[in-house]
């Protein structure tokens, strides 16, 4: 049984601790969480947590929009800009060897790369459908009324155009062998960037939490060395609540959903991440994110969407076979699958 503290000496550890507390309270002034928030990149929302002081935060923020500014433009597939080759240009002149930027060269390098690792789930020379899908998608959303499925005879003509082996990068050009195929790197362009930002955040020495429209990367830790936290969302609470919660320490995750982007004919409701294996919107998950320790922001994007295509069987099998991968699949139904050790809190 423990001694009782005499009362006089508990009263006098008391008030210490106390002192204490002011003291440490006075020398480490709560630090302020700050946010910076981008609408214009990506087609997608970015933030950026840091507790840094406002000077350093403000700096590391500009950096990172201008990052954020010239890779949009040098990916983007819908619109080109004045005095930038960037991939609108380069499906536009398909059939002929163009100059890029190095950025565009090391991106559709990855992109060919990703296409082995992921068995072909994920392919950026698969344009041609996508747009399919993605014109379909916009007519819904601007005139719900006449939402309609892409034509059956145009995906299959449009598959004859996606072959990864007609993508040829040598040094700073890129050659669309087909000229009727087209690239779209929507499954790896956020996580690329958020490597890029992160890196240069990293080098200025600031800590924070990067989230480039699902791709998530953390620097450091919080203030009282806390991991950083991301909320995965509950593909069914359209932006409300958790599915899961998982510590993101200096690691990259990204989630790939199709309750992110969807439309819906005859009352079914159709993603925007498509099975290269049958044309149509991949179903049966409603979100995959994968958490990579050690590897790029990148790799996790391309993973994400591997997973999103090839569901929690195959998919998982993909991610075990991954070094520092790990994946938690929400179903439909809710039910949570986890594979290769997913550390959900
Ligand atoms: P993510 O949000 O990273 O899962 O990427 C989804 C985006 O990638 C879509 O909006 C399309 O632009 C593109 N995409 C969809 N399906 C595929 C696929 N199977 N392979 C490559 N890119 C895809
Ligand atoms: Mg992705």
């Amino acid at each position: 049984m423990p001694k009782l503290m005499k009362k006089s000496t508990a009263r006098t550890l008391a008030a210490l601790l106390a002192a204490a507390f002011l003291f440490a309270c006075a020398c480490v002034p709560e630090r302020e969480k700050r946010t910076a928030t981008f609408f214009d990149y990506f087609d997608t929302v970015i933030t950026l947590v840091s507790y840094s002081d406002k000077a350093a935060f403000d700096e590391a923020a500009a950096a990172a929009e201008e990052i954020f500014s010239s890779l949009n433009k040098l990916f983007d597939i819908y619109h080109e800009y004045d005095n930038v080759v960037n991939l609108a240009a380069v499906n536009r002149m398909a059939g002929e060897r163009t100059e890029v930027d190095p950025a565009i060269a090391e991106l559709v390098s990855a992109g060919k790369e990703y296409f082995e690792l992921t068995r072909g789930a994920v392919n950026i020379a698969m344009g041609a459908v996508l747009r399919l899908w993605h014109d379909a998608r916009i007519n819904a959303e601007e005139d719900p009324e006449h939402a309609s499925l892409p034509d059956e005879a145009a995906l299959a003509e449009a598959a004859k155009h996606c072959s990864i082996d007609d993508v040829i990068v040598e040094g700073n050009t890129v050659l669309l062998r087909d000229p009727e195929m087209s690239l779209d790197v929507g499954a790896i362009a956020k996580g690329y960037a958020a490597d890029r930002v992160a890196e240069k955040l990293g080098e200025m020495g600031v800590s924070f939490m990067l989230n480039c429209g699902g791709a998530v990367l953390t620097n450091g830790k919080k203030p009282g060395g806390e991991d950083w936290i991301a909320g995965i969302a509950d593909p069914a609470a359209a932006g409300e609540g958790f599915a899961a919660k998982v510590a993101v320490d200096s690691a990259a995750l990204s989630t790939s959903g199709s309750y992110l982007r969807s439309f819906t004919v005859d009352g079914k409701t159709y993603g925007h991440i498509i099975d290269p294996a049958t044309l149509r919107p991949a179903e049966g998950t409603a979100s995959v994110s994968v958490l990579c320790v050690g590897i790029s922001a990148m790799t996790a994007d391309a993973l994400s969407t591997a997973c999103f295509v090839l569901g929690a069987g195959i998919g998982g099998e993909l991610i075990e076979g991954v070094e520092g991968a790990s994946a938690l699949f929400v179903l439909p139904s809710g039910e949570k699958i986890a594979s290769g050790g997913f550390p959900e809190r």
